[in-house]
């Protein structure tokens, strides 16, 4: 099997974790989420009171901030361990703080260029399942196959609601709504690589697919040469 790149985007809560996790072990690739980086560089702007708001001072914390991502190192649920500046921020980016400052940071040109010459250091080794917002269409445009996941807004407040629920949070469904749409509109509508899907990427709506189902769609659509997989299924 020849190792080759795929770009998963979608909005907020449209499966790209779980789908492109179970991809990247069916193929014994990598998995890479590039949303961690975005909200690392926001966490990190909260934990040292820098404002939201002032684009200067963030994009120098995102040029000199420290992101590693490496293998889970606790049995607590998490698909890897991310770390700023060596402080483990795995659970603490996934905080409702972080929710809303993450969409407004990432929309910094300055911002998303240290961050994507990063990711596309990655990308360039191959066999990697890349998980954003514009892996399809600005980080990686040469991928050799492009996954546009989408969700109705009602099923992926629900899914986000059921993971927070099951982290001991307290947030309603309406909340979760609401949140999701906000960022939904920062993330569509800023100028810079803004959540878009590519023209020649496979759209699959998952609002009532379970994730095998996805999974599976996916690995059937991948290029001939890289589809001698185990992917554990049926
Ligand atoms: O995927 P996740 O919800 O963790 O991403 C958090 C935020 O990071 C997104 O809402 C978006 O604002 C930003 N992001 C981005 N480009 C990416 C990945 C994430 O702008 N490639």
């Amino acid at each position: 099997m020849s190792a080759i790149t795929i770009a998963v985007d979608g909005p907020a809560a449209s499966g790209k974790s779980t789908v492109g996790h179970r991809l990247a072990e069916a193929l014994d690739y990598l998995y890479f989420d590039t949303g961690v980086m975005y909200r690392a560089v926001a966490w990190a702007a909260l934990e040292s009171g820098i404002p939201i708001e002032d684009e200067e001072q963030v994009t120098a914390l995102a040029q000199r901030l420290d992101i590693d991502i490496e293998p889970p190192q606790e049995d607590d649920g998490r698909q890897y361990t991310v770390l700023a500046d060596d402080v483990d921020i795995t659970w603490e980016i996934r905080e409702p703080a972080v929710n809303r400052a993450v969409s407004p940071v990432s929309a910094y040109g300055g911002v998303r260029e240290a961050l994507v010459a990063q990711q596309r250091e990655i990308g360039a080794e191959g066999a990697v399942v890349m998980v954003g917002r514009d892996i399809g269409t600005v980080v990686l445009p040469d991928a050799d196959l492009k996954v546009y996941l989408d969700a109705s807004l009602e099923e992926r407040a629900r899914r986000r609601h059921r993971e927070a629920k099951q982290r001991g949070a307290t947030s309603t469904l309406e909340e979760e709504i609401v949140a999701i749409r906000r960022r939904d509109e920062i993330d569509s509508s800023r100028e810079v690589a803004p959540l878009a899907q590519a023209d020649d990427a496979f759209y699959l709506d998952t609002t009532d697919l379970d994730i095998d189902e996805v999974v599976q769609r996916i690995l059937e659509a991948l290029p001939a040469g890289a589809r001698d997989v185990d992917d554990g299924c049926c």
